[in-house]
């Protein structure tokens, strides 16, 4: 008997590779260079929590980086006490909630800059800061020409502490001429600082790609993302370490039935089946994370081999043309993304097949798909309670 209601899709998160993955970027680095792990979005759908507390325990991160104030509150809530760089804006309003979690935050405007003045004046200890600066981003950051300027402006204030200085990298993966401009715009303004007499310790450019491409890029961190959970930054391209992928996506078939030559499958009956054959129902979809783009083209692993999804995938559910094949049955696991036996469907191949990146294909599987941790042998302690 069971008394809850059996998941029906899980995903499977190898922390230890996650672990490989940050001991790999870490002997990239120059032993000066600090390591940000980049956490935002669930964790790049790992999981925020059991991620960022898997890599401090392991003292493989200096520093964690998180998009939004929420992700940094829930993090301090959590008992972490590694430096967190909110890397996204605030807004005014919340510069007392920086103070209050002791986060570190990322400053582009004077309002923000003056608001997070005043609260860490009402607190014991100065609010550390990093300057933004666009070189060619065009997001969020002051444009290079008038970083100078803010930065000098910036260090009037003595319950601000400006710790950082740091730029984003549009085109790493895609246009090194332009990533050297955006590189040199950003050397230029570390030397004008230093001329001025401004020394910000912690002057940092690169993402995963920066870093794993670009050693001149290091400086002194590097905010390392997509490479952390095992994924090249760049598809088709072999970066100059190693990376296990660390996450695995999975589900049942939870029916399968005998169908003849010319059936129709799914909404729009869009696919017709063109021999007598077997179709299996997998309980995933687009409510799941599971692009509505694969309809047609995604393909699942069952049993060790690859079967194509066929028809257009539904909020719940989608369709698998498993044929003739013995031993699939009802109950039988099906690999939506990860490793198996033979078969291995990647993040890459996923996001080829629904016209995206890797990224946007991990941090889509929603948080409602239950998480399962495997075990970190190399810790030697219980991982947080699985969230099964
Ligand atoms: C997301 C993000 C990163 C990490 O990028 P990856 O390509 O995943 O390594 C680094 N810096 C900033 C500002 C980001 O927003």
């Amino acid at each position: 008997m069971v008394t809850q209601p059996l998941p029906v899709t899980w995903v499977e998160v190898d922390l230890e590779a996650i672990l490989r993955n940050a001991h790999a970027i870490r002997r990239r680095l120059a032993p000066t260079t600090q390591l940000l792990a980049v956490v935002k979005a669930n964790a790049y759908g790992h999981g925020l929590l059991h991620v960022a507390e898997t890599l401090a325990a392991a003292r493989v991160a200096d520093a964690l980086g998180v998009a939004s104030l929420t992700e940094g509150i829930a993090l301090r809530n959590h008992g972490l006490t590694l430096p967190i760089l909110v890397m996204g804006p605030i807004v005014p309003e919340e510069a007392p909630l920086v103070a209050r979690h002791r986060l570190t935050q990322a400053v582009c405007t004077r309002p923000v800059a003056l608001a997070l003045a005043r609260a860490a004046q009402r607190g014991k200890d100065p609010i550390r800061v990093h300057l933004k600066v666009d070189t060619g981003m065009g997001r969020y950051g002051v444009p290079h020409q008038e970083a100078l300027a803010f930065a000098r402006w910036l260090r009037r204030f003595p319950s601000l502490l400006m710790e950082g200085l740091f730029t984003h990298l549009a085109c790493a993966d895609a246009d090194a001429a332009f990533t050297q401009r955006q590189l040199a715009l950003f050397r230029r303004l570390v030397a004008d600082c230093e001329r001025s007499a401004i020394y910000i310790p912690q002057k940092h450019a690169a993402n995963s790609m920066g870093l794993l491409a670009y050693p001149e890029a290091q400086w002194d961190l590097v905010r390392a993302g997509l490479a952390l959970y095992g994924i090249s930054p760049k598809a088709g391209w072999t970066p100059p370490v190693v990376l296990t992928p660390a996450l695995a996506w999975k589900s049942r078939v939870a029916l399968l039935k005998s169908v003849p030559a010319g059936t129709p499958i799914s909404y729009g009956a869009t696919y017709r089946t063109a021999r007598p054959t077997r179709i299996a129902t997998i309980p995933v979809g687009y409510a799941h994370g599971y692009s509505r783009r694969l309809s047609n083209r995604g393909q699942v692993s069952v049993g060790g081999r690859r079967a194509p999804v066929v028809g257009r995938v539904t909020m719940d559910h989608l369709m698998v043309d498993i044929g003739a094949r013995p031993g699939v049955q009802v109950g039988s696991p099906v690999t939506l993304l990860g490793r198996d036996r033979a078969a291995t469907i990647t993040a890459d191949h996923l996001a080829a097949w629904s016209g995206t990146i890797p990224y946007e294909t991990l941090c889509g599987i929603t948080p409602a798909v239950p998480r399962r941790y495997l075990p970190i042998p190399s810790l030697r302690r219980a991982p947080l309670a699985t969230a099964l």
